[in-house]
């Protein structure tokens, strides 16, 4: 019996409804391309292994890496890679005309650091079925002027269209985690809508604009544009970061 370690996030899903329901999400279908992180014990990756019949799982934990290979071949091929799927290389998986579906009911002391480094891969991935904390799933999924917009929200609704889909409560893992979760689908846009010229000048600007979340944008953007830039684009240099959109975070980092 596998004891489940704190360090590693580890909440198993047991309620079959709420596993159903994940599934039904996700729709895998045969010959797809679908990669679950954080796979577990294993109660969203049989059942879908089974219906897509073939499926890469990473995991880092060893003793639950051991157990998911001694089932590897009994219902589809299960590759497994034991890594840290904060450090994979998911477009080493990537096949031509194949794009990605990555899902998972992730460790929630990593969820933030996985999603940014998923948006690297969103060139080569189709959709993404993610269980989060619902605090989380709101900050990405919120429009600007909402309490929880922020810096998550800008980055990822950059990169991708986002659907929060519907709650779980503790009561469906084992153990039971802290908080309330949520399920969401990312779904990446094969052209992003509003191009940053400098991909690195937009996510240093918007990352400094939330820095100081109370100062207005001329404050805390000093440095970065000035008066008259603000002027010749027409924006409100007095406004907070959170009254802007992807579109005016894109079009002030075009003008750096
Ligand atoms: N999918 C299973 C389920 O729904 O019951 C387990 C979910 S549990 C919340 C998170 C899983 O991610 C655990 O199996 C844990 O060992 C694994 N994990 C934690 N950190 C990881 C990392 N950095 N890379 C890959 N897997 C990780």
């Amino acid at each position: 019996m596998h004891k489940p370690r704190k360090r590693f996030g580890q909440h198993f899903l047991h309620d079959q409804n709420v596993i159903r329901r994940i599934i039904l999400a996700i729709a895998p279908k045969s010959g797809e391309h679908l990669i679950e992180i954080g796979p577990g014990q294993g109660a969203l990756t049989f059942p879908i292994l089974k219906m897509a019949g073939q499926l890469d799982v990473v995991e880092i934990d060893r003793d639950l890496v051991a157990d998911l290979q001694t089932h590897a071949t009994v219902d589809g091929r299960l590759i497994v890679h034991q890594q840290d799927a904060l450090a994979f290389d998911f477009a080493k998986l990537a096949e031509p005309a194949k794009p990605l579906r990555i899902f998972g009911n992730l460790p929630y002391n990593i969820s933030t650091p996985m999603i940014f480094h998923l948006l690297k891969f969103s060139a080569v991935i189709a959709d993404m079925v993610f269980m989060l904390q619902k605090e989380v799933v709101d900050r990405i999924a919120s429009d600007a002027g909402g309490d929880n917009y922020g810096r998550l929200s800008v980055m990822v609704q950059y990169h991708c269209r986002v659907e929060a889909l519907f709650d779980v409560s503790p009561d469906s893992f084992d153990p039971p985690p802290k908080v309330n979760s949520s399920v969401m689908r990312l779904i990446p846009y094969p052209a992003i809508p509003f191009v940053a010229k400098d991909y690195l000048n937009f996510y240093n600007l918007v990352k400094q604009a939330f820095s100081q979340r109370r100062k207005t944008l001329r404050n805390s953007l000093r440095g970065m544009l000035s008066e008259t830039d603000w002027q010749e684009l027409k924006m409100n240099s007095q406004a907070r970061p959170e009254e802007l959109t992807v579109e005016d975070f894109v079009k002030l980092s075009n003008r750096m």
